[in-house]
């Protein structure tokens, strides 16, 4: 079969059109969607299901195992997710889960919740396989393909994946999840496209700071409450921010972008290793994003106190979201904020927390391998560069089976459309996404 690109968009379409919504709590959620889009996806791509053997994990996760001709050592394992994160459609110019498809030409664009995260992967895969099969390819070594039903919450489907490959023995060659874009001007200074292949993710933990008192009417408060001492808790962590410094994977970004830099910058992001302290001091001039890649962040989300207005907060309460940068860990965030606040009436609880992900190679095999199937697929220009991705991804479990963990999105991304996910108008360009199938077959077929 040669490719239909027509085919394979309606096929996305209607993939997306199935509203796989999770939330935080799982009582919320409406598993119709996630038992329909299973069987949907059997129904689409038979050519993949008579090759590629398939396990349905931990309820509504999947599986496949694509046997490889030859003799298995390290087999390659791409990754994606079923599930989406709620919409507020009041916002949306498009309903989110209709699929639309507009403008024309270069311009044209679906429209979905989940259209570049992470049903733009997912189908991507699903699409490149099929197309593989219908050419009578078979990979000379295993192939799985890992679709868990609930990385934007729990986690439990990719976890439930891993424990599954480890019972089998499978130790991954090469596993590729979502990550990183091709993008542009995302480091300034730099103007060529870069796909950003993410080498290692930051912990994640939230704790949760506590005051208590006796409670009692609003009329006659206390000289410091217990609202009060929290709030200067808070005041005391937002004034001490972690240090900034460069750890090895940032450090690896900048050396990597270097050649394509401006003459003075080129010296600078060459350098980092002895400009250090100095560069760890400005880089978070340059934004949000800058900052996050030199620091461990915290922030506090969560605040409850009283239940009415006009009585005393028994217990107030603050949550605290820390992203821990590579090299810091748990208990090390832990001991530092405990420190900030230096109030022992202040209760500090970890809620939950994963120290950062080991740091994959930015050389060797597996990563000549995603930079060729980049450079031959999305341009002989764009330059594959590794990073700290910010957020967390399934694939932190996978570290625990494989040290070669990549998280890379093959799509040529605007900065309109990557503040798209998460928040209102998602959408991915055709064009782009048509790519990314190509990325997906390159990358398989080097396997
Ligand atoms: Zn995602």
């Amino acid at each position: 079969m040669s490719a239909d690109p027509a085919a394979s968009i309606a096929r996305f379409r209607e993939l997306l059109q199935i509203p796989t919504v999770s939330h935080v709590d799982e009582g919320l959620i409406d598993w119709e969607p996630f038992d329909r889009v299973l069987t949907v996806i059997q129904g689409l791509y038979p050519g993949l299901h008579g090759a590629l053997e398939r396990d349905v994990v931990d309820g509504h996760s999947l599986l496949y195992r694509w046997p490889g001709t030859g003799e298995t050592r390290n087999p390659l394992v791409l990754m994606a997710h079923l599930d989406v994160v709620p919409v507020v459609d009041a916002e949306w110019d498009h309903p989110p889960f209709g699929a639309e498809l507009v403008g024309s030409g270069a311009d044209a664009a679906i429209h979905a919740r989940g259209s570049i995260d992470d049903k733009g992967s997912l189908v991507a895969i699903l699409e490149a396989v099929e197309e593989l099969v219908a050419d009578g390819f078979a990979p000379e070594q295993d192939v799985y393909l890992a679709f868990g039903h609930n990385e934007e919450t729990a986690g439990g489907g990719a976890r439930a994946i891993v424990a599954a490959l480890r019972e089998r023995g499978v130790e991954p060659g090469l596993v590729l999840d979502e990550g990183g874009a091709v993008v542009e001007g995302a480091v300034p200074g730099i103007a060529a496209p870069t796909a950003m292949v993410g080498v290692a993710e930051r912990g994640v933990m939230t704790l949760t700071l506590t005051v208590r008192e006796g409670g009692g009417h609003a009329s006659t408060p206390p000289a410091f409450p217990a609202t009060a001492r929290l709030a200067r808790a808070i005041q005391r962590i937002h004034r001490r921010p972690f240090p900034a410094r460069i750890a090895p994977p940032v450090r690896a970004m900048f050396s990597t972008l270097a050649p394509h830099a401006a003459p003075l910058l080129r010296t600078v992001f060459g350098n980092l290793g002895l400009l250090g302290p100095f560069a760890a001091r400005v880089l978070p001039r340059f934004g949000p994003e800058l900052n996050a890649m030199v620091r461990t962040t915290a922030v506090v989300t969560e605040l409850s106190g009283a239940p009415g207005e006009n009585v005393l907060a028994t217990t107030a309460r603050a949550a605290v979201n820390i992203r821990l940068l590579t090299g810091d860990t748990v208990t090390a965030a832990t001991a530092r904020i405990r420190r900030a606040v230096a109030d022992p009436t202040v209760e500090i609880e970890v809620r939950h927390g994963t120290d950062p992900s080991p740091v994959s190679p930015w050389r060797g095999e597996p990563w000549r391998r995603i930079a060729a199937a980049v450079r031959d697929t999305l341009g002989e220009d764009v330059i594959t560069a590794p990073y700290l991705q910010l957020g967390a991804s399934d694939s932190r479990w996978f570290t625990a089976i494989s040290s070669h963990v990549y998280r890379f999105t093959p799509f040529h991304l605007t900065r309109a459309e990557r503040e798209s996910l998460h928040s209102h108008n998602e959408r991915i360009r055709v064009d782009s996404w048509l790519a990314g199938i190509r990325f997906y077959r390159a990358l398989i077929a080097a396997s």
